[in-house]
């Protein structure tokens, strides 16, 4: 029996085989190479919106409580109980609002500021809880940014950095993490608004006003400046959780002050239950402003926390206790070698003291370790007979004596 005419025609979208470079007979039809494509596209689609639904539904997040999320925490982070309870909870009540149905009372944003030396786990803790989240997380410097018209970045490109890491996926951009390192950099110059125009400061805080807040950007997709020949991506901020940072240098003084007037009259026991050694865990939202963050921003940013100065104990703990500690890491380049490494408690100590005393926090840490390994990390892989290495404090001190940065400590 001779085939009907469609039979040389694809079943789709009819186009006919002369016209296709491929027609692929099914038992009832044909469909074109292109059309093959498309389907493809569609399959494809459909399952990474499966797989979205399934991995990032905030239902998921919510199930951990906060005391789970800050013990999920505590694995990452040594000390910080204040800044890591006050986190849990503030991402506990962004997914209640997040999943909210009922709007008769609607809960506001919980963005978050945090307070504190540099070097202190601020950055830390906010990479934990985006990937404990399972979320995009995004760091930017605050100071990078200038208001529109200036030499600088468009504070939208805020959210290009966040695009790019979910490969400019907007649903997933849209249930971000954003941490803005260095706020207090764009604090303006005095308390006092003035007339004059203060391009680092006042201008890229009344920017990020309406993105912190909730509403629709336009994004230029490679960063920078936007321009009009660019093609915009749209995203919305209303689900972006942000957290902003600084180490706010000065702001002690500033507390200070503030406590001395509000104790004066009172009696000598209240001013002595103030800790002079560590003010910063009294900052209030007034002492920001005074700062020199606008109330606007600091509406914003309602979840205020601080961070503790790191010591010695604290120190040592993050030499050896988070999951991925630094000590248990170069345990673990030795255990490639089949060497046993034991670092003792006092090089430990002498480790996490000279950190403290050259101040290079715990960003020194690794640089301290790497140069007390480094011989030993040269040697060993070609001196198959070492199966052990003890490192107790005279070693450590032996080997940072006479390396490379020990000498630069010296010299700054
Ligand atoms: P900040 O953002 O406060 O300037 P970071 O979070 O970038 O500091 O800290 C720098 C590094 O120091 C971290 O990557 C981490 O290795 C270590 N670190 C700092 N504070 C802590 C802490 N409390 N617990 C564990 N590691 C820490």
């Amino acid at each position: 029996m001779a085939k009907n005419k469609d039979s040389h025609r694809c079943s789709f979208c009819g186009k006919d085989k002369n016209d296709a470079i491929l027609l692929i007979e099914g038992l009832d039809g044909h469909i074109c190479e292109s059309c093959v494509e498309k389907a493809y596209d569609i399959i494809e689609q459909e399952i990474f919106d499966r797989s979205t639904k399934e991995v990032d539904s905030p239902k998921d997040s919510l199930k951990k409580t906060p005391r789970e999320i800050k013990e999920y925490l505590d694995n990452y982070i040594i000390g910080q109980d204040q800044a890591k309870k006050t986190l849990a909870v503030a991402v506990h009540n962004h997914y209640k609002r997040l999943n909210q149905n009922d709007k008769d009372v609607e809960i506001e944003k919980s963005n978050i500021i945090f307070v504190g030396p540099t070097g202190t786990g601020k950055t830390l803790l906010a990479k934990s809880i985006a990937k404990m989240l399972n979320v995009p997380f995004a760091i930017v410097d605050a100071t990078v940014f200038t208001e529109a018209g200036y030499v600088g970045e468009d504070v939208e490109s805020i959210l290009t950095r966040l695009l790019q890491v979910c490969d400019y996926d907007v649903r997933m951009a849209e249930k971000g993490i954003v941490y803005i390192d260095e706020i207090d950099k764009i604090a303006r110059k005095s308390d006092n608004p003035s007339l004059t125009r203060d391009v680092s400061g006042e201008g890229v805080q009344q920017s990020l006003l309406k993105m912190l807040e909730g509403t629709d950007v336009n994004v230029p997709p490679q960063g920078g400046r936007k321009h009009p020949e660019q093609k915009l991506i749209k995203v919305n901020t209303t689900n972006i959780l942000f957290i902003c940072g600084g180490s706010f240098d000065g702001l002690d003084k500033l507390i200070a002050r503030r406590l001395n007037t509000q104790v004066i009259g009172y009696s000598h026991e209240a001013k002595d239950k103030v800790d002079q050694s560590n003010l910063y865990q009294y900052a209030l939202h007034q002492d920001l402003k005074h700062f020199g963050l606008i109330p606007e921003l600091l509406g914003r940013l309602p979840v205020m926390t601080y961070f503790d100065p790191l010591d010695v104990d604290m120190l040592k703990m993050i030499l050896v206790q988070p999951k991925n500690a630094i000590i248990k890491q170069f345990i673990k380049l030795f255990e490639y070698e089949k060497i046993e490494l034991i670092v003792e408690d006092d090089a430990l100590e002498f480790i996490a003291e000279t950190a403290l005393t050259y101040k290079l926090g715990a960003r020194g840490l690794r640089s301290i370790c790497e140069a007390i390994f480094m011989d030993d990390m040269y040697e060993l892989p070609s001196q198959k007979e070492v199966k052990k290495v003890v490192v107790d404090l005279e070693y450590a001190k032996s080997k940072l004596a006479g390396s490379r940065i020990e000498a630069s400590l010296k010299v700054a």
